[in-house]
């Protein structure tokens, strides 16, 4: 990135006057994933140059923002500021359009990596989590004959998927008042990193679904985010409380009850999705020991030397 496309970028972002730092914020000592209240101060900084510090647990080596935002501050960022902060941080507009046209491309990718588990369940209910604008939720109807429910907390996209004639629900998941209603379908598209509660969500989501049900998630791996900028901070975003590796991921999975049955690396390397089937519950799943100290390591060698100095991790 050249000087002047940095000092354009950091102008855009300071011209939408959002007071971070003033926002209403919560400590969270404890981490989401085991519990340790042991961790490191990774990042002060966030991508947009907001101060806001990321911390890894010390224990699991989960990554999250710590303090982050209040629930009605973060509401009241999606509502206000989330769009044009990642337009002013990308230089173009994204708006309710334009990520429609990029959710189609999506929606194709993680039609393609799901098909085989799909593909049987035509007929079958759909608990889209997360669902935005139904885009996912009618490509998988149209492609699998799914019945897709969305689920999504923000009222604006919740109305363009009313406009494609799909159930919707507007809430928070972790509000969610699900009654005893099981589908046979839950999937969590680009959505893990913006919850508040991850832990809380998949035990939500472990009860929804049917016992002999599928659950299809998506992270955006946080490890490749660093290695590809070559910093943390680049890495990190008030938008994402959390910052999910495999390693993490796939303790919450193991946890909540869920046994992955394959995994894919998107096209552009970024997502890690996976398909999994829920089993019995692993309370005390963790990642190894050898790779949370390796995930520190490759952490400190990105911040002193950039990612091509990173040696080959266990
Ligand atoms: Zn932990």
């Amino acid at each position: 990135m050249s000087t002047s496309s940095s000092a354009d970028r950091s102008g855009r972002i300071a011209a939408l006057n959002y007071a971070y730092a003033d926002k209403p914020k919560v400590d969270q000592p404890r981490c989401n994933l085991c519990g340790s209240e042991r961790f490191t101060v990774i990042t002060q900084r966030d991508r947009y140059g907001f101060p806001a510090a990321t911390v890894a647990c010390m224990d699991c080596g989960l990554a999250r923002m710590n303090p982050r935002m209040t629930s009605g501050a973060y509401a009241e960022f999606y509502q206000h500021v989330y769009r044009p902060l990642v337009s002013a941080y990308h230089g173009r507009t994204i708006d309710a359009t334009s990520v429609q046209e990029e959710q189609w491309v999506y929606a194709e990718e993680m039609g393609d990596f799901y098909e085989p588990f799909l593909t049987p369940r035509n007929g079958q209910s759909f608990l889209d989590v997360g669902g935005s604008t139904g885009v996912v939720s009618l490509a998988f109807a149209k492609r699998f004959g799914l019945r897709p429910t969305v689920l999504d907390p923000a009222p604006d996209e919740i109305r363009e998927a009313d406009r494609y004639g799909i159930e919707t629900v507007t809430a928070l998941l972790e509000e969610w008042d699900s009654g005893d209603a099981q589908y046979d379908v839950v999937g969590m598209f680009q959505t893990i990193d913006h919850l508040l509660d991850v832990s809380a969500s998949f035990e939500i989501l472990r009860k929804v679904i049917k016992p002999d049900g599928l659950f299809l998630v998506d992270i955006v791996d946080f490890r490749h985010a660093y290695l590809k900028n070559g910093s943390v901070e680049q890495a990190t975003k008030i938008d994402h409380p959390f910052s999910l590796t495999e390693d993490s991921a796939e303790a919450y999975l193991a946890r909540a009850g869920f046994e992955t049955l394959r995994k894919c690396y998107s096209k552009d390397h970024h997502l890690v999705c996976y398909a999994c089937r829920p089993r019995a519950p692993q309370p005390d799943a963790m990642p190894a020991p050898e790779s949370v100290r390796a995930f520190f390591r490759e952490i400190r060698a990105v911040q002193s030397h950039g990612p091509q100095n990173v040696g080959a991790r266990p």
